[in-house]
Parts: C-alpha cells; sequence; structure tokens
C-alpha cells in the first residue's frame, strides 16, 4: 500500500499529535471485548504495536484522511494483528500429494477409535501408573505391551518416544561402552536427520563396521566379532535401495550366528507392517512376524508409519532383552504420555480384531484401488467451476513414503491442473496458502491433485481451495 501525500496541509507533526496514547485507546468502547477475549496484556502490546506502525506511516507521507480512517478502525487491526501472533504454528493440511505415510505432513492420520481413545483418556485422569487390583503403584509400561504381547504371542514389548530412541535405548542397553557390528550398506540416513552412525555413537556404543556397500557376508560379521561385541545391529535401508551386484548376510544367519557367540540380534525395522504387503498389490517386504519368526531378541518399529497409529517407537521381542531396556533409566527419559498409549492400544485393537484394513486410515488409503481414485477424481473435477482452470484426470502413482517399502509405487488417478500463463509452482504455493492449506505435486509443469490420500470429508476444502484459485484469477 502507498501512501500518498497528496495533501501537504496537515504537517507530519501535526499529524503526530493526533495519534491517541496507548491508555486512550484502550479506553475506547469497541476495544473492551478485546480485552476480554484476549486479556489486557496482548491487546495492549498489540496497541502499541499498531500506534508504531501508524507513526511510520505518517513519516511516509500518510494523508490525514487515510489517518482518520485508520484510526476509526484501530480496533480491527489490533484485533488482527492479536490473531496472527496467537494463531499455532501447527494445523491440519489437505495432503493431496499421494504419498501415504508424509513425514512433513505428519505421518499418520489417527483411526476414529484412536481419537476417541485419546480424547476418553485426555479429559479426565486414567490409571497410567495405578495398579487398579492392588491400589498400588503400577507402570505405565504394561500398557500397549499387553496387546502386543497378544499380537506376538510368546514376546514382550516396550513403547518410547520413537524408533530413533527404541535404537538409541537398546544400544546403550547392550553395548554402551562396547560395539555394534553392523553392516555398511546398512549405515544411512533415513528421513530427516536419523543417521544411523550418529544415534549409534550417541548411544555410547562404537560402531564396528563391516563388509562393503553393497556386499557384506556372515563371516565378515564372524570376523568382527570379540570381546568388546555388545550387539549384532540390522537396519532396514528402508528409503533406498542398493541394486545390482549386491548380497547381504539373511536376518536368519545373523541370529545363528548370534545365538553360537550369545550376542543379542536387533532388527530395525522402520515401516513396522503387521500385514504383508502382498495383500495390497505391493512387493513382499518382511513383516515384523517375520522378523520375530527369524529369532532376533528386539525388532523395533515406528508406531505412525504402516502401524497407522501415533508417534512411538515400539520395541518387541524377548523377555529378557525387553526387560533389561525397561530397566535403563535411560527408558524414563524416553518415555511416552498416556496419549500416545491411548492412542496405540486403540490402534493394535484394531489388528487384533482383524479390523485394520477397515478402521486405520494408512490402510484404507493403502488399499484404495486406483479405479475407486480415478472415479472419485472423475466426480470431483465434475463439481469444479473450469472457466480459467483446465483439468484432466491421468493415471499415475501414489507412494507409501515414510521410509516404508522404498520403491513400492501404487497405480492411482490424479487431477492435473493447468492454467494459461500460470506456472505450475505458482499454482502449487497458490494452494499451500489456502486455509486449510493443500499440498501438491509437480509433474511436467502440472500440479497433480492424488485423491488416495485426500479423506471425502476434505473433499470440500480442496474444492474450495481451486475455486479460490479461479476467483482469484478471474479478478
Ligand atoms: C523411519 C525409520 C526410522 C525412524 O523412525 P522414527 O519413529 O521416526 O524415529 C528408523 N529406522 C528405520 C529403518 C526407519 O525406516
Amino acid at each position: 500500500m502507498t501512501d500518498s501525500s497528496a495533501s501537504s496541509h496537515p504537517l507530519p507533526q501535526e499529524l503526530l499529535r493526533r495519534l491517541p496514547s496507548v491508555e486512550r485507546v484502550l479506553s475506547r468502547d469497541g476495544i473492551s471485548p478485546l480485552i476480554d477475549e484476549f486479556g489486557r496484556a496482548l491487546v495492549t502490546e498489540a496497541i502499541r504495536d499498531e500506534l508504531t506502525n501508524l507513526r511510520a506511516r505518517v513519516d511516509r507521507g500518510i494523508d490525514g484522511p487515510r489517518l482518520e480512517t485508520a484510526l476509526r478502525d484501530i480496533g480491527e487491526s489490533v484485533a488482527s494483528r492479536i490473531l496472527t501472533a496467537i494463531t499455532p504454528s501447527l494445523g491440519p493440511v489437505v495432503n493431496a500429494t499421494g504419498i501415504i505415510v508424509h513425514t512433513n505432513l505428519g505421518r499418520a492420520p489417527l483411526s476414529d477409535k484412536a481419537i476417541e481413545a485419546i480424547v476418553r483418556v485426555a479429559s479426565g485422569y486414567s490409571n497410567l501408573e495405578l495398579d487398579l487390583d492392588t491400589g498400588k503403584r503400577g507402570s505405565r509400561h504394561r500398557h500397549a505391551s499387553q496387546l502386543l504381547s497378544r499380537l506376538f504371542p510368546g514376546k514382550d514389548a516396550l513403547i518410547v518416544n520413537n524408533a530413533a530412541a527404541a535404537v538409541m535405548l537398546s544400544l546403550n542397553t547392550f553395548a554402551a561402552g562396547r560395539e555394534v557390528v553392523i553392516s555398511r550398506g546398512e549405515l544411512v540416513e533415513i528421513g530427516g536427520s536419523f543417521r544411523v552412525p550418529d544415534i549409534l555413537e550417541r548411544s555410547g556404543a562404537k560402531l564396528r563396521e563391516v563388509g562393503t556397500t553393497n556386499k557384506t557376508r556372515i563371516a565378515d560379521y564372524r570376523e568382527a566379532i570379540g570381546e568388546r561385541t555388545g550387539a549384532l545391529l540390522r537396519v532396514h535401508p528402508s528409503n533406498f535401495r542398493i541394486v545390482g551386484f549386491t548380497e547381504s548376510a539373511s536376518t536368519r544367519e545373523l541370529v545363528e550366528l548370534g545365538a553360537e557367540t550369545s550376542i543379542p540380534v536387533i532388527e530395525d525395522f522402520g515401516s513396522g507392517n503387521l500385514l504383508p504387503l502382498a495383500r495390497f498389490g505391493l512387493a513382499a517386504e518382511p513383516t515384523v512376524q517375520d522378523s520375530l519368526a527369524s529369532g532376533v531378541q528386539l525388532s523395533i518399529f515406528s508406531g505412525d508409519k504402516l502401524l497407522g497409529g501415533p508417534q512411538a517407537g515400539i520395541l518387541i521381542g524377548d523377555a529378557d532383552a525387553i526387560g533389561a531396556c525397561r530397566k535403563n533409566p535411560m527408558a524414563r527419559a524416553l518415555r511416552v504420555d498416556k496419549l500416545t498409549y491411548a492412542a496405540l492400544e486403540a490402534t493394535l485393537q484394531s489388528f487384533l480384531t482383524d479390523k485394520a484394513e477397515r478402521d486405520i486410515p494408512v490402510l484404507r488409503m493403502l488399499a484404495a484401488p486406483a479405479s475407486e481414485v480415478r472415479a472419485r477424481s472423475e466426480a470431483f473435477a465434475e463439481t469444479l467451476d473450469k472457466s480459467t482452470l483446465q483439468f484432466s484426470v491421468e493415471e499415475s502413482t501414489s507412494r507409501i513414503g515414510g521410509g516404508a517399502a522404498a520403491d513400492a509405487t501404487i497405480p492411482t488417478a490424479v487431477l492435473a491442473i493447468t492454467k494459461n500463463g500460470v506456472s505450475a509452482e505458482s499454482l502449487q504455493s497458490a494452494l499451500r496458502a489456502s486455509d486449510p492449506p493443500v499440498i501438491a505435486r509437480i509433474s511436467e509443469d502440472r500440479v497433480l491433485l492424488d485423491l488416495r490420500t485426500v479423506p471425502v470429508e476434505s473433499e470440500p476444502a480442496l474444492r474450495r481451495a481451486l475455486e479460490n484459485l479461479e476467483a482469484r484469477s478471474k479478478s
């Protein structure tokens, strides 16, 4: 906005004198509802900021009438300043990328049951650390572990903040001040800032790298084992794949070596698929059950990837190994809160009752056939105003994301959007500026919307965002 100084009659000094004091503004009629709503401190600060802003505008040459208007509307300016200042930085977005487990977008949306469980536990007190049978102090660690023991008979479990924390805890428990043997091919960086070597070293364990990036044989592990070996670690290189001339020891071979030398084998799975991915038409990836069946002492995975639950790191394995981790004081620092347990238990219940594919959004999205996504996209496109934007429904691929099944793609249909004379980047950023923001991807200078990751309930928000693009480009 430019403040033209058409009338230079009132001198700036004179205009500045027209500015009221903070106290004067505070006592205006329109301001007291703001004080009721936001509190005196925020309102006072916003008035001060607004007066500073008006002083700067006078310096830049604002004329008398404009200053009068600004002073008349000061209540609105103050309210909008406060709203900007207190708007939470975290909020919902529409994920139209087709990437189901999108770490930047908060990974797994929770099931209705998990959300209900959170509300139930959050709105009052709970038996988080109370044994209801004895009335004595109980351990919070029993909560989700009971259900996990049902899912994985004979195994015990422990929940911590996330998978990175679980890796750190397990290595600290078994290999602090000792060595952890890992293949060079698995010293990877997964997603944002999970660098296996860094986490390993912070656990107090010393890295003993074996093999080469593309080939690590069981003999390489065997040679590295010595007095100081605390654990054998296997990390699933879940977001990339080394292809071609490769070889790696099987988990079973590692387990045999571990048994022979009495060294625990820890497997970091990441994605935590409990259901075989083949069920969704995807290439087979080992499941958590496979990992445990091969005999590893500990298997680790995330709660908010393919499990479709809250952020959590799940350690599951032999009772001795889990017990040792639980006793580690570090477990106290990495523990989860009651909301996480509530959501996780509800999520696990869906698996126990064979309702996972129905209840859990991540699995529903994974299971949706391309024909269904196409039908939804076509029906959605029908309802759009097409005067300035062009839409077409095309074949494309969705991805699991989140370091799960690296190269697995799922056939899908996308809504491709173009607008004459406007770059895809501009359309993409205009969608991101919508309320709620819509996150889309770009291919060949077109914006692509994949409804696989957009729940039906979010379609109106998506439609509004597109209508605003239309409206903006018409004016
Ligand atoms: C995603 C992933 C992690 C990190 O999981 P967080 O729960 O985000 O800490 C660790 N290891 C593997 C193999 C992963 O895929």
